[in-house]
């Protein structure tokens, strides 16, 4: 069998191909470039497939797209109908970022398992036994608007002081930005400009990253109060900068988590940009998926 799973987020469109469970090619693209279904249909025409497992960044409810303020062009569509010619499963790309991790990853042997993916916005996955919680009505594990500053900034959402809009890629660089040109320093454009510049030791954007965890650990320990999960696996591009946020992270989860909560592991993705179309792939293959095969033909192209 030939597996396409897309990984369709905020920035970036991953997608991977995968034969009896083996990923044999992948590549990633800009997702401006596929702006609408319509696009996306020609985009898919360059593969051939048996199943497709869609991974997309946005709040869905029966393969509709509810709200995706990355890709206002898509909402109001129903996947399923709109790609009916396919053997399509559609689902949110947090869940599939966890369940990869959880059943390959850095949460692999764990039976409780929670995803935070950090990247243009902040999603969340939930994956016990090696099964997605999705709530009841599907649309749970939003942990992105979950409140962490009462008069805080507003949120795509609609709400205020949301986790995302203190976390999320597009509302750390431009508070970043604001910084930055009020001290007279050209604006950062992306989190990568912001982590570059912590590294070669710019006060400035260090002190942003010190931000960046205090917030984080905020989220994280309000996750950990309500869950208890065995792990918590951070993803998402912004994760690459993990050494640079993880301090205050922690120290602000000690500060804020139920004092009898001491065990519970925090780490970065063992999978990095694949986890996402590992978990797509085993939500097809179950367990006949493996990333311990050695990929071939595993091109890492911008197309
Ligand atoms: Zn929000």
């Amino acid at each position: 069998m030939r597996v396409l799973v897309s990984d369709f987020g905020g920035l970036r469109v991953k997608w991977g191909i995968f034969e009896e469970g083996e990923l044999v090619e992948r590549g990633i693209t800009d997702s401006s470039s596929i702006s609408d279904p319509q696009k996306f249909k020609l985009f898919l025409n360059r593969f051939s497939f048996d199943r497709f497992v869609l991974g997309f960044a946005g709040l869905i409810k029966e393969g509709t797209i509810l709200h995706a303020p990355n890709h206002p062009r898509w909402e109001g569509y129903n996947l399923y109908r709109v790609f009916s010619e396919y053997d399509l499963l559609v689902d949110n790309d947090a869940n599939l970022f966890t369940l990869g991790e959880a059943i390959y990853g850095a949460g692999k042997g764990k039976r409780f398992v929670l995803g935070v993916t950090l990247g243009t916005g902040v999603g969340g996955g939930l994956v016990i036994d090696g099964e997605i919680v999705r709530g009841a009505g599907g649309l749970g594990m939003e942990i992105g608007h979950i409140t962490i500053g009462m008069e805080g900034p507003p949120c795509n959402c609609g709400s205020y002081g949301c986790a995302e809009s203190y976390l999320g890629g597009v509302y750390f660089v431009e508070r970043a930005s604001r910084l930055f040109l009020r001290h007279g320093r050209s604006a950062p454009k992306s989190m990568k400009h912001l982590e570059e510049a912590a590294r070669i030791g710019v006060s400035l954007a260090r002190s942003l990253w010190e931000e960046y965890g205090r917030y984080l650990g905020i989220l994280v320990a309000s996750l950990i109060n309500i869950f208890d999960p065995e792990v918590i696996v951070l993803g998402g591009g912004i994760a690459g900068a993990y050494d640079l946020f993880k301090e205050n992270m922690f120290k602000e989860i000690r500060r804020r988590r139920v004092a009898y909560v001491l065990d519970t592991e925090i780490v970065p993705s063992a999978l990095g940009p694949d986890a996402a179309l590992w978990g797509g792939c085993y939500l097809v293959c179950g367990t006949e998926a493996s990333p311990n095969k050695s990929p071939k033909g595993n091109s890492e192209s911008q197309t």
